[in-house]
């Protein structure tokens, strides 16, 4: 998506070998404009899919889930949350994932009500790094008995391993912008998309 690829470019901001920044329209501050853009993006690349709900993480991951599932004619979005609330008291499918950017251990759970056997899910997300948090979702998924059509991250940073760990796992996955590397504190996209 060439519209990505220059907003990166020319808003985000490269942190260290391997973290970019995009808090400026993507995960803090949210571009809505440029945000429902990115839903009409996911929706074209799924086009042909047929999806009943939409499966992400918090907090990122909520925004684009939501536009993305409006463009899917307004099915609902279910996020798996990072801590058990009191509110929680009853059946939980969960798994865990490594925080990429926390280094901390998240246990990501989802009420079995929200997801259901048989039920066609596409999983979003804001990033697609070592696939931590994609995996835990598709094994949320697999618990609960319903069908992953695909993964989608809005920014792939392909180096980091996650993208071949969840296509190896049989999940097609798509990328908004993918990322080869970072060089001069800049990003450097494959031309795949
Ligand atoms: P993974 O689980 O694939 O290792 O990492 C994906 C998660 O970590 C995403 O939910 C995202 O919020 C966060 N993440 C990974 N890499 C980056 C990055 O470069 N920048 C930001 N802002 N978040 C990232």
């Amino acid at each position: 998506m060439q519209a990505l690829k220059d907003k990166i470019l020319s808003e985000g901001k490269v942190i260290g070998d391997d973290i970019l920044k995009v808090d400026g329209f993507l995960n803090h501050q949210i571009d809505t404009k440029f945000l429902e853009e990115i839903g009409c993006e996911f929706k074209k690349r799924f086009e042909g899919c047929k999806v009943d709900k939409i499966l992400t993480v918090e907090a990122s991951g909520i925004a684009v889930a939501c536009e993305t599932a409006r463009q899917f004619g307004s099915v609902p979005v279910v996020f798996a949350k990072k801590a058990k609330p009191n509110t929680i008291v009853e059946g939980c499918y969960s798994a865990e994932a490594r925080s990429f950017t926390k280094g901390t251990v998240a246990n990501l759970r989802v009420i079995k009500r929200f997801v259901s056997e048989g039920e066609k899910l596409l999983i979003l997300d804001d990033f697609l790094a070592s696939g931590e948090a994609a995996v835990a979702l598709i094994r949320i998924a697999e618990k609960a008995g319903a069908e992953v059509v695909g993964f989608g991250a809005v920014i792939d940073k392909t180096f980091q391993g996650g993208r071949k760990r969840i296509e190896d796992m049989g999940v097609r996955v798509e990328a908004l912008a993918s990322i080869e590397r970072f060089e001069s504190g800049k990003p450097i996209f494959t031309n795949d998309n």
